[in-house]
């Protein structure tokens, strides 16, 4: 085995133990290369164009103490789309979303799914700005924000979308519920299937979770390769 296989296998062992999880063929629609081309550089020109048309924004009081619009970043033809509830410092410093220790965990995550935030998976957040002090976002604030993140979701057209943690899904979902009574189930978001997970920077604090989130991860898998 290459040094690069060891180190993947070792990271993996690290995360999710001794299981493996494999990929048995993948299927996906009949359509041509050609017209897959097309697709992708549409949906890719026109995301491309949303973010310019939307990254001023001052709809609310976020747009002045912001350092960077964090639009999202990934493949504009995910079937995965994962949404946190807003950026964090590094995020807003950076424009990108799930910049810091937990979007490594994220990113570790994925790739033991075989996907990146390259490949197959679109990441952004319920606000596109940093709320001072990371605090919730406001009710004001996601009135304002979340149209955008709907009209993500229409250009993108993701198979599955998962909300990324408490805040994430009960924003999403418009109810007060715990992770635990939004987890293990296929909600609809806006015609899409949604699900809620754990946080990865939750699963940094409690370790414990850590298996849990992996069955997660598999449900993800198999919901999306399906
Ligand atoms: N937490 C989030 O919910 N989103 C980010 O982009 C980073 C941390």
């Amino acid at each position: 085995m290459n040094d690069e296989k060891l180190r993947y296998f070792k990271q993996y062992q690290e995360l999710f133990g001794n299981e493996v999880f494999l990929s048995i063929g993948q299927q996906g629609p009949n359509i041509n290369s050609q017209d897959k081309r097309e697709i992708l550089k549409k949906r890719s020109t026109d995301l491309i164009s949303y973010n310019n048309e939307i990254k001023n924004c001052l709809k609310c009081e976020l747009g002045s103490t912001r350092n960077n619009f964090v639009f999202g970043v990934g493949d504009p033809k995910a079937s995965l789309m994962l949404v946190g509830e807003a950026p964090g410092e590094q995020e807003d410093l950076k424009g990108e979303p799930f910049v810091g220790r937990a979007g490594k965990l994220l990113d570790q995550m994925l790739s033991a799914i075989n996907r990146s935030r390259e490949k197959d998976v679109f990441i952004c957040n319920v606000l596109k700005c940093r709320p001072p002090d990371n605090r919730d976002p406001s009710k004001n604030e996601i009135e304002k924000c979340e149209p955008y993140l709907v009209n993500q979701i229409d250009l993108i057209q993701p198979k599955l979308i998962v909300a990324l943690g408490r805040v994430a899904g009960k924003t999403l979902l418009s109810v007060d519920k715990s992770l635990k009574d939004m987890r293990n189930i296929i909600h609809n978001y806006h015609g899409t299937d949604l699900i809620v997970t754990y946080h990865p920077a939750a699963l940094l604090r409690n370790s414990n979770w850590k298996p849990d989130a992996w069955k997660d991860f598999k449900w993800i898998r198999s919901l999306i390769d399906k």
